[in-house]
Formats: C-alpha cells, sequence, structure tokens
C-alpha cells in the first residue's frame, strides 16, 4: 500500500463516519451501465426498483436525498433503434430527448411506488457556471427539498453541445452536491472503488477504502485519459471528488451492481471513502474554486502574490499579463511568474479593459477606461487561494 492508503489509524480516526445515517443531505448518482442493460437496450426495472427502496428509506429516516441518473442517452438510444456506432450529435441529442422521458417516468413511478414523490430538474452547464442561473437552479432545489420531493437530475442533453456541456454525470453530481450544500455524494458506477492503479489492467492493484485527501498520486492512480473512455471513467470520478470535497462534502464510490447499493454501503460493504476537509470555505468561494470553466487566466508578479497570501485583494497593478476572452464577473485562473496555479476568482473586469489596466495603479483605473471602476482586479471575496479545485 502506499502512504496515502488507509491505515488502521486513519480508519480508527473516522470508526464513526462510514455511517450513512451521520448525513443530513445526500447526492446519489446513478450511471447509465448500472439502470440501462447493455445487451438488450432497456431499463432495468427491479434494480431500480431496489435502489428506490433505499433511498426512500434514508427519506424516511429524514435525511434529503438528491438523485442525479444518466441513462437518458443510453434509453434513448435504443428505443430509436440507432446503430451501435459512436453517435454524432443531433443523434445523441434526439436519444436524450426520447430516452429522458421514459428515464423520468421509471424514477417517478419507482420512487412513488414507495410513497416519495419525484422533481425532475435538467441542468445546463451554464446553470452552474454561470452565478445568477446558479443560484436560480440551487433555490429551486431547495424548494423540492423544502417540500419533502426527491429531486432527479441530469444533465439536459438534448440542448447541451459538445462544447457547452458536462458529458459526464459524476462532475455534474459533484456540482450539485456544492451547489446544495450535500454533506456526502454517492457516486454508483460498475466499479466498487479506487485501486492504486486501473484493476483490469493492474492484477496487484490494491484497493483503497479511504483517500484522506486527492494528492496528485491518487490522480495517478485513476490511470491515463487514453486508458478509460473519458465519460465516467475513474478520472471524471476524482474530478468530481476534487469538487465535491471542496465544497465540504465526503464522497463515497460504490459499486451498484448489486441490488439495494446504498444498503449495502449502509451495512459495511466494499466502497472508498474520499473525505472532505474539517473547515470547508463558505458556500460563495466553494462556487469559484469549483468553477469547471474558467474563461481566463491573469498572470501576476511576485509581488501580487505575496500581497494575495497576505490576504489582499489583486490590484491592478499586480498582473503582468491577460489571457483569455471574459466578461465582468466570469471566473479567471491566478498564475505566479512560475505559470503555477495559485488561485481563482471573479474578475471585476472584462478582458477588454483588464488588458488595458494592468500593470497601472488604482487611481489611473477612470482615466483609462473612462469610467469609476472597482480599485481591485479581483476583489478578496471574490477570490479563493490554493489552486482552485485541486
Ligand atoms: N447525461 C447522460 C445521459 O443521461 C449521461 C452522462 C454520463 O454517462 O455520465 O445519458
Amino acid at each position: 500500500m502506499t502512504r496515502h492508503a488507509a491505515t488502521s489509524t486513519d480508519i480508527a480516526e473516522t470508526a464513526a463516519l462510514p455511517q450513512l445515517s451521520s448525513f443530513r443531505r445526500i447526492v446519489v448518482k446513478v450511471g447509465s451501465a448500472l439502470l440501462v442493460d447493455s445487451a438488450r437496450g432497456a431499463l432495468r426495472h427491479a434494480w431500480l426498483a431496489a435502489l428506490a427502496e433505499d433511498v426512500a428509506n434514508l427519506h424516511r429516516e429524514g435525511r434529503q436525498v438528491l438523485v442525479v441518473s444518466s441513462g437518458a442517452i443510453a434509453l434513448g438510444r435504443n428505443i430509436l433503434k440507432l446503430p451501435r456506432r459512436p453517435l454524432k450529435l443531433e443523434e445523441n441529442q434526439a436519444s436524450a430527448a426520447v430516452g429522458q422521458i421514459a428515464l423520468a417516468r421509471a424514477w417517478s413511478e419507482a420512487l412513488a411506488h414507495e410513497g416519495v414523490t419525484a422533481g425532475q430538474i435538467l441542468i445546463t452547464l451554464g446553470d452552474t457556471e454561470e452565478r445568477r442561473r446558479y443560484l436560480n437552479a440551487r433555490s429551486t432545489i431547495a424548494k423540492l427539498l423544502a417540500l419533502k420531493v426527491v429531486p432527479v437530475i441530469n444533465e439536459n442533453d438534448t440542448v447541451a453541445t459538445s462544447e457547452i456541456r458536462y458529458g459526464d454525470n459524476d462532475r455534474l453530481a459533484a456540482r450539485v452536491a456544492g451547489m446544495t450544500s450535500a454533506d456526502l455524494l454517492i457516486l454508483l458506477s460498475d466499479i466498487d472503488g479506487l485501486y492504486t492503479a486501473p484493476p483490469n489492467d493492474n492484477p496487484d492493484a490494491e484497493f483503497l477504502p479511504l483517500v484522506p485527501r486527492i494528492t496528485a498520486e491518487i490522480e495517478a492512480m485513476a490511470g491515463s485519459a487514453g486508458s478509460e473512455l473519458s465519460r465516467g471513467g475513474m478520472k471524471t470520478k476524482i474530478e468530481a471528488g476534487k469538487i465535491a470535497t471542496t465544497a465540504g462534502a465526503h464522497m463515497v464510490i460504490a459499486s451498484g451492481k448489486l441490488k439495494n447499493p446504498l444498503r449495502a454501503i449502509e451495512t459495511g460493504g466494499r466502497c472508498t471513502w474520499f473525505l472532505a476537509p474539517a473547515n470547508p470555505v463558505a458556500s460563495r468561494k466553494r462556487w469559484i474554486a469549483g468553477a469547471l470553466e474558467p474563461r481566463g487566466v491573469l498572470h501576476l508578479d511576485a509581488g501580487a502574490v505575496a500581497a494575495l497570501r497576505r490576504g489582499s485583494s489583486l490590484l491592478p497593478a499586480g498582473v503582468k499579463r491577460v489571457e483569455g476572452i471574459f466578461e465582468r464577473g466570469d471566473a479567471v485562473i491566478l498564475r505566479g511568474p512560475d505559470g503555477a496555479e495559485i488561485g481563482r476568482g471573479l474578475v471585476a473586469y472584462d478582458h477588454d479593459h483588464a488588458e488595458r489596466i494592468k500593470g497601472r495603479s488604482s487611481d489611473e483605473i477612470v482615466t483609462i477606461t473612462g469610467f469609476e471602476g472597482r480599485t481591485e482586479m479581483v476583489h478578496r471575496d471574490d477570490l479563493v487561494l490554493g489552486g482552485g479545485r485541486g
């Protein structure tokens, strides 16, 4: 085992942790391979019924549960009898349109059978990445939870294009966990957790029950992008882990292959726990740190880096170079003189103005831009240091 693997002390310290009953709000992500039979392309109703039973049990105990369910495209392509080759964008969108309605119905019926009401939410990347839309989506979900509804969430694949989409529900689910201040994210898939190397190609790979912190070494264990399907592979699960744990939610990767997979976690079934730090950053900062697609990069001088580390805002004077096309309020990456990411923040100027005021003192801003803008390029309240999601 590596030094990052769980030791008996780690497990002793967190002995009380792997109990679903200690969580208040749980996001459960269900992969397509579990819901849809790959040979027949049909929905696995009996398995879904058992999962709905698990969800309803948690719900009855007073826990709030949100489901992020994949499977729309897999179901839809079968209903439409599309060929077994990679689909084109429009074929994927059409499959999602047909599959999503079937998927929503299946969830709604399975949960209704357990006396639980389901509500469908289809999300696009903009709904989580633009602050205003994010707040809107968040309040809808909060209302559903207050009404004791189980939200069933998927990406809106009928309008998502390849450029503007999550593409994988692992990261979407992690973002939903952050957005709703969930304290646990459970990723159910066809693998039972993290191994020291991809287990199919490495018979010696060891299973890791606990990951106290996602380090570069842990990331390397997921294998390179080429060794797995990029959608839904271990890589996106580790990415999801970074988003979720930064946002203050623990994450579990568990197999959903057996029936009643949530009950299995509760009764000590095999899974990997990824722990969130004890003192997560405040909600707004979490949102900034988890930004999936920063629109630009600000390269800072050493003085500015030191000032930020002392808790100051970023002033235009400390910016040496501006990269990217961004609007006021967009997330940008901040890099030091050596190119290393030192943090992320919401920028107070668009790229054009940022370019014009970089390196200048704040009292020159009004003469350069013609308006009284903010003194700071990135205000300290809009800034998260520490390498973004890492
Ligand atoms: N949103 C996709 C679907 O429902 C699945 C994405 C994924 O496999 O993670 O078909």
